[in-house]
């Protein structure tokens, strides 16, 4: 059976909100660690799902192809998920730490 968990919705009430954050776009939050928040730049992304192959219980796809965050992404190692980021071809995963700087990609 495909793994399909449900688009989380995590709370991000403890970390800094980033002041560049897309306008439209899917994350989860990390309870601890460097990467605190992860965000995909939906409008971004186009769905060539190499996050998800990297990066498979942080990155899955929804419906319209876009990727999104499921539950249970904290499960994935903070360097698998800084590959998954990196695979993005069109860097549409934002990594941010607690105060609200970006991880990845760098600036
Ligand atoms: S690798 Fe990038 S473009 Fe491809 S599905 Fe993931 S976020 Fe979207």
């Amino acid at each position: 059976m495909e793994y399909d968990p449900p688009i989380n919705n995590d709370s991000d009430e403890d970390i800094a909100m980033p002041d560049d954050m897309p306008d439209e776009y899917y994350q989860g939050i990390r309870k601890e660690g460097r990467i605190r928040r992860i965000v995909v730049d939906k409008q971004a992304c186009i769905g060539a799902m190499s996050c998800t192959v990297v990066a498979p219980l942080a990155f899955q796809m929804d419906e319209e192809d876009i990727a999104y965050v499921p539950e249970g992404h904290d499960a994935t190692d903070e360097e698998t998920l800084l590959l998954g980021a990196q695979s993005c071809p069109v860097l549409a995963i934002h990594l941010y730490d607690k105060d609200g700087n970006k991880v990845f990609p760098e600036e």
